[in-house]
């Protein structure tokens, strides 16, 4: 969907933005192209509407915290839209997408600037930490020297801004081809050196993509007793408009 959702008990709005389609777009698992905007004036006024439903949502209702989704990363979007909507980030924790290759200090540093949020919380789809599910089941493109890299970076970041920036990294599970085991070991290191998890459910859109398999019990028991956010993918903004 695109649009915005609000959780009251969180106090927290969830923004579904249009990007264009994400420079990467060989993840195999992923349909996200398909709500991407048709161009620059659909991309720009959808932003714009997005960022009026957040406007009217605060005079209604607090906000404490707004999260992105761009169907790509937040940083391949135009810095004149990032610009808009910093109009309504200003000191919420923000919560934003990206690949690691658009994650630099100097990149890190200008969103943060621009954004000026309370906290700035960086969501990336590593999804394992093993290389040969990551690149090669699913194909993400994200090699262990890539990996590596954002682990190092984390820590600069975290001592420039004074933890004001976190890095999170998703991890896929419930897709034939990945044993518990593995998402375990996922979990574990990325808990490790990074500020959090969350836990993503794969949800099959098309016959094409990989088979989704039932997450057994001990897998989610270990997620709960590790307080890792699970996301089973059941919220309206996993249903996707699909184009025709
Ligand atoms: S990087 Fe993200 S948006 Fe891009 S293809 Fe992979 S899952 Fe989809």
């Amino acid at each position: 969907m695109i649009g915005i959702l609000y959780d009251e008990g969180e106090r927290r709005a969830t923004a579904i933005l249009k990007g264009f389609v994400c420079s990467w777009n060989r993840c195999t698992f992923c349909c996200f192209y398909e709500e991407a905007a048709k161009d620059l004036d659909d991309l720009t006024s959808t932003a714009k509407s997005i960022i009026k439903k957040i406007r009217d949502l605060t005079i209604k209702k607090p906000v404490d915290r707004l999260s992105f989704f761009n169907g790509g990363s937040f940083l391949e979007l135009p810095w004149k839209v990032i610009d808009d909507l910093s109009k309504v980030t200003k000191q919420k924790m923000v919560d934003v997408e990206s690949r690691p290759e658009f994650l630099t200090m100097d990149s890190i540093s200008r969103l943060y600037k621009v954004l000026s949020p309370g906290k700035l919380v960086i969501r990336i789809g590593f999804e394992s930490v093993n290389d040969s599910v990551r690149n090669g089941l699913l194909n993400k493109g994200i090699s262990s020297y890539e990996l590596k890299r954002i682990l190092g970076l984390r820590d600069e970041v975290k001592n420039k801004f004074n933890d004001a920036i976190e890095f999170v990294s998703y991890v896929l599970f419930g897709i034939e081809g990945i044993e518990d085991e593995s998402i375990v070991e996922s979990v574990k290191e990325f808990k490790k050196f990074l500020d959090g998890v969350i836990a993503i459910k794969y949800r099959r859109y098309h016959k094409w993509m990989p088979k989704e398999v039932k997450a057994s019990q001990e897998l989610l028991r270990f997620l709960r007793a590790n307080h890792i956010d699970v996301d089973m993918t059941e919220s309206k903004i996993w249903k996707i408009n699909h184009q025709p």
